[in-house]
């Protein structure tokens, strides 16, 4: 069993159609895909449509979920949320928030960029975007196809788009812990992705995961691009202590990363045990 627990679609910063995200994970081999898109759930229609219509001899099942935008102390930091019910309300009114306030944001980083002398436009970052819940790489590939940065990854440097950097501007996040019993109230599993992310700019304590832990979260996403050896290390013992499973996946982002689905996998009896929590949503079988 291949089984990926992360991976985005165009619904947020991917570059696929759930659809074509869907085919991915099926010419990769995967049996297992998790469509997490940032704080929307827009995708899991057109992917579970996709699901089943694959011919009857491939057996991809695709578990809805979604990665949440957190912040606590200043430090910004996601949630994967697996097979939680879409329609339970106090959740759905967290995540139409977060993406609201993305419009905002949006807005307002390309203003800085304009005035950092990088000629994009909110019209041509909407274009980028689609439908997608608006986010720093879609204005990372205006910033590419303007010709101010080489790559996506380039424009999360001080200079630009990264945490703290020149045209950076948070947009609502949501505090973890009542992001995490927000997902639990709604039936879903919690996982803390990328914990030790430290590219992407300041990660939270030990002392912050063990509160999680306590308010109900399931697992650590130890096994990703962004960890070293040393990190996974340091987290499977964290995760060992406090009784928390232990995922891996690849955050593909379909052409916007460099990262390969199943490039990452989680265990099978983890995925099992992640399943045996869920009760909002079930997995997508063909
Ligand atoms: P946002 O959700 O709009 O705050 O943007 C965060 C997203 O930007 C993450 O989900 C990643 O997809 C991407 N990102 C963050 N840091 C980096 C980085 N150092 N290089 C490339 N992409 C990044
Ligand atoms: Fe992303
Ligand atoms: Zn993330
Ligand atoms: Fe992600």
């Amino acid at each position: 069993m291949r089984i990926d627990l992360h991976a985005h679609s165009n619904a947020s910063d991917g570059t696929d159609s759930p659809a074509e995200l869907v085919a991915a994970a099926v010419a990769a081999g995967l049996d297992v895909v998790a469509l997490t898109d940032h704080d929307t759930v827009a995708g899991h229609a057109e992917a579970a449509g996709a699901v089943r219509a694959l011919p009857a001899d491939s057996r991809l099942t695709v578990v809805p979920g979604a990665e949440l935008s957190c912040a606590v102390d200043g430090i910004s930091l996601h949630l994967l949320a697996y097979l939680f019910d879409p329609e339970e309300p106090e959740f759905a009114r967290e995540r139409d928030l977060v993406r609201t306030d993305r419009f905002r944001r949006g807005r307002a980083i390309v203003e800085r960029c304009r005035e950092l002398g990088a000629e994009i436009s909110w019209e041509q970052v909407r274009r980028i975007a689609g439908a997608g819940s608006v986010g720093r790489p879609h204005i990372a590939s205006a910033l590419v196809e303007a010709g101010v940065v080489a790559t996506v990854s380039d424009a999360f440097t001080a200079d630009w788009l990264a945490d703290g950097g020149r045209a950076d501007v948070r947009k609502h996040e949501t505090d973890p812990v009542t992001a995490v019993r927000l997902v639990r109230a709604a039936g879903g599993v919690p996982v803390f992705a990328h914990p030790g992310a430290v590219k992407r700019g300041r990660t939270v304590s030990d002392q912050v995961i063990a509160d999680l832990a306590a308010a109900g979260l399931a697992g650590l996403e130890v096994d990703h691009t962004d960890h070293d050896e040393e990190t996974r290390e340091r987290l499977r013992g964290l995760a060992g202590e406090l009784g928390l499973l232990v995922t891996g996946s690849s955050d593909y982002h379909g052409t916007r990363k460099t990262v390969r689905l199943g490039e990452h996998t989680t265990d099978p009896e983890v995925y099992g045990a992640l399943l045996a929590q869920a009760t909002g949503a079930k997995p997508i079988e063909r």
